[in-house]
């Protein structure tokens, strides 16, 4: 891990992914940093077997490659019948969010138990590529019977909070914002933040 020494100004978000980057930068906007998007050109094969082994990665790796602080997430849906599946491979399951939501929906539909996490792998690299803090966080819900709601991206038409009734393609984004598993993680890494972001 880094010694933190080094002032955080500016911070890559490592994804290429719109959805993501949406959140981030609402999550992050009071932080005090400048963000940035990674360059189109730096790709990062996620060759890890778990979410925080692919979030060092990609943020070691997009930090080296623009010189700059990165944050990156790895994050998945662990649906519990499926024995954890599509977990890391969740963004691979299948080719568009609309095959992968229908390949979970058409797994699980043998199966009572319809538990589900969505989990979230957060790191912060400095500039050396270093892991400067790591978080993760949790979400849990279950699998709705079918698809509702147009908010969010992924599966989140298919992740019904039961405590709301409601799939996160159906709650409000700034609901979500409060109470998903990238807002878990980024609640945890904030606290390890605070030591070296001019605020
Ligand atoms: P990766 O972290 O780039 O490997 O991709 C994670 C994949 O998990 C995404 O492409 C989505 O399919 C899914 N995922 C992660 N977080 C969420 C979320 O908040 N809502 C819905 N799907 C998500």
């Amino acid at each position: 891990m880094s010694d933190m020494s080094t002032q955080l100004q500016k911070l890559v978000i490592a994804s290429g992914n719109a959805g993501k980057i949406e959140e981030f930068r609402a999550y992050l906007a009071d932080l005090g940093v400048t963000l940035i998007l990674k360059p189109d050109s730096i790709d990062v094969e996620e060759t890890g077997t778990t979410f925080i082994e692919n979030a060092h990665l990609k943020a070691s790796q997009v930090a080296i490659a623009t010189g700059e602080w990165a944050i990156a997430d790895d994050s998945g849906l662990e649906v519990i019948a499926l024995n954890d599946a599509p977990g890391v491979l969740s963004a691979r399951y299948a080719d568009t969010d609309s095959d992968r939501i229908n390949r979970v929906l058409s797994e699980l539909s043998h199966h009572s138990n319809r538990e589900a996490q969505f989990v979230c792998a957060i790191a912060i690299a400095s500039p050396d590529g270093a892991i400067a803090a790591d978080a993760i966080g949790v979400c849990k819900g279950a699998i709705a019977d079918a698809p509702r709601g147009n908010h969010g991206f992924g599966y989140d038409p298919i992740f019904l909070i039961p405590e709301f009734q409601q799939t996160f393609g159906e709650i409000p984004p700034e609901v979500k914002a409060k109470i998903s598993h990238r807002a878990n993680a980024l609640s945890i890494l904030r606290s390890k933040l605070q030591n070296f972001v001019n605020q």
